[in-house]
C-alpha cells in the first residue's frame, strides 16, 4: 500500500515541524541530514522510530508544540526502565475522539448505547480514549475502570449496560462470573469492543457465546494517540484503519524492507496530523499483515489482520523459530480444553524444554490428552513439547494482558 500523493505531502508538513520545534526527532533528523521528503521513495530512506529511543526523550524531549499548546500527556507503562510521555494539543485530543467516535460508529453503536468502560483510566491512554470516544459520538459512558468484578456487574444490571469495553482476558473473567452466578437474563450487552490484544479465536467464540454479544476488535497505542485508530466492520475481514490520520506500513522486520501486501511483518506508522509528539515510521513489534483488496462494507479504509503476536515473541526453541500463535492455532482444535494457556520455555542439561500448559475438566483422560496434544504440536512445529494438562481454573486470569509465555532461558 504506497503512500499517497496527499499523506506525503502531510508527512512532509510534520518533519518541518519537528526539524523546527528542534525536538528529539528533529534533532535526529536534522543528524540525518532530512529536510524534506517529496517522494514515495525519499519516505522508504526515512529512519525508523523505536520505543527505546523515545525513552531516551523522557520527560518532555518529544514535545513539538509550543509548550502553551500543549494540553494533556500520556504514558506508556515503563515495566522496563524509563517510561516514555507523549504531549498532546487539543487538536491531538480532538483527532483522537474523532477516530475513536468512528470506531464505535463502525461497530453499530449509537448515541442510545450505554458504554461501560473498564479498561484503567489514568496516564496510559486506554480508559480515557474509550471515554473520549463515546462522548464524541454522544452515547452514555459508565467510567469503571478495572477491578472490582462485583461492582461491575451490579453497575452492568442496574445501568443496563449495552457495551462492554474491556481487555480480552477481562472480558473473560466477567463471561465466567455471568455464567457462575446465573444472571445472564439480567445482562443486556450487546456488543464487546475489545483492545487490540492478541486472542485466539476460542477465546473470542467462549466470550462472544458466553455473553450472547458481536466482538469488535480495537487497535492502537499509547506512543499513536491510543487505542481507537482502527477497528473491525461488521463483515469482520480485518480492522479499518483511519489513514486520513496515520499512515500504516508492514516491513520485515529483520531487514527493514516494506513486504507485498497481504505478507506477515512488523506494523509500523507514521502520524499524519499530530502536533504534540509526531513519530514518523515509529516500530511498533507488532506482527501482522495487510489485508488486500476491498471490504465488502465498501469502506475505503485499508484492513489490517488481526495481531499475530509480537515480533519478540519470535521464539528460537530447539533451533526452530516458533510463534505462540502457532500453538495457539493446535490448541483450539481441541473442544476439551478452555481457552487459557501458558506456555514455558528453559534451558536443561544444554537443551531447550518447552512446556504447555492447558486445563479440562474432570471427565476427560489427562494422559490421553497430553498426548494427543503433544503429537499435533509436534506435526506443526517440528519437535515434541511437554504437554501438562491441569483442572479449568488453575491457570492465572488477569484484568491485564496475560502473560502466556515464559521463557525462563534467560533469567
Ligand atoms: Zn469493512
Amino acid at each position: 500500500m504506497q503512500i499517497s500523493e496527499k499523506q506525503l505531502a502531510q508527512v512532509n508538513d510534520r518533519i518541518q515541524a519537528l526539524l523546527k520545534a528542534d525536538s528529539f526527532y528533529g534533532k535526529k533528523l536534522r543528524e540525518a541530514g532530512i529536510t524534506e521528503v517529496r517522494t514515495a521513495e525519499e519516505f522508504l530512506k526515512l529512519p525508523f522510530s523505536e520505543k527505546n529511543d523515545l525513552r531516551e526523550a523522557y520527560p518532555l524531549g518529544l514535545m513539538t508544540a509550543p509548550e502553551e499548546e500543549i494540553v494533556r500527556i500520556h504514558s506508556s507503562s515503563g515495566t522496563t526502565g524509563t517510561p516514555v510521555i507523549i504531549p498532546y494539543t487539543q487538536k491531538d485530543v480532538d483527532d483522537w475522539a474523532t477516530m475513536f467516535a468512528r470506531c464505535y460508529e463502525v461497530a453499530g453503536i449509537t448515541k442510545k448505547d450505554r458504554i461501560h468502560i473498564t479498561p484503567g483510566y489514568g496516564l496510559w491512554t486506554a480508559g480515557i480514549g474509550f471515554q473520549l470516544g463515546c462522548e464524541k459520538l454522544g452515547a452514555m459512558a459508565i467510567p469503571m475502570g478495572p477491578g472490582n468484578t462485583d461492582k461491575q456487574l451490579e453497575m452492568m444490571q442496574s445501568l443496563g449496560s449495552t457495551v462492554l469495553c474491556s481487555t480480552s482476558s477481562y472480558a473473560l473473567l466477567l463471561t465466567e462470573e455471568i455464567e457462575k452466578r446465573g444472571i445472564k437474563d439480567q445482562i443486556k450487552l450487546k456488543k464487546g469492543v475489545i483492545g487490540s490484544e492478541r486472542w485466539s479465536e476460542k477465546m473470542r467464540t467462549r466470550i462472544a457465546e458466553g455473553l450472547g454479544i458481536e466482538l469488535y476488535d480495537i487497535y492502537g497505542l499509547t506512543e499513536i494517540y491510543g487505542p481507537g485508530i482502527g477497528i473491525n466492520c461488521e463483515h469482520n475481514t480485518g480492522m479499518h484503519i483511519w489513514d486520513d490520520f496515520i499512515y500504516l506500513e508492514i516491513i520485515d522486520p529483520k531487514t527493514g524492507d516494506p513486504v507485498p501486501d497481504g505478507e506477515f511483518g512488523e506494523i509500523v506508522i507514521t502520524t499524519l496530523v499530530k502536533e504534540g509528539a509526531p513519530l514518523i515510521r515509529y516500530r511498533t513489534h507488532d506482527l501482522c499483515r495487510i489485508i488486500p483488496g476491498e471490504c465488502p462494507c465498501g469502506r475505503h479504509y485499508p484492513r489490517i489482520d488481526v495481531i499475530q503476536g509480537r515480533t519478540d515473541d519470535m521464539m528460537k526453541i530447539k533451533g526452530v523459530n516458533v510463534f505462540p500463535k502457532q500453538i495457539e492455532e493446535v490448541l483450539a482444535q481441541f473442544p476439551e480444553i478452555s481457552s487459557e494457556y501458558q506456555i514455558r520455555i528453559s534451558h536443561l542439561d544444554g537443551k531447550d524444554t518447552m512446556r504447555i500448559y492447558v486445563e479440562t475438566n474432570g471427565h476427560v483422560n489427562f494422559d490421553d490428552l497430553s498426548h494427543r496434544i503433544a503429537e499435533k504440536v509436534k506435526s506443526r512445529i517440528g519437535f515434541t513439547p511437554i504437554v501438562k494438562v491441569v483442572e479449568i481454573g488453575v491457570l492465572p486470569r488477569s484484568m491485564k494482558k496475560t502473560a502466556r509465555v515464559i521463557d525462563e532461558r534467560y533469567d
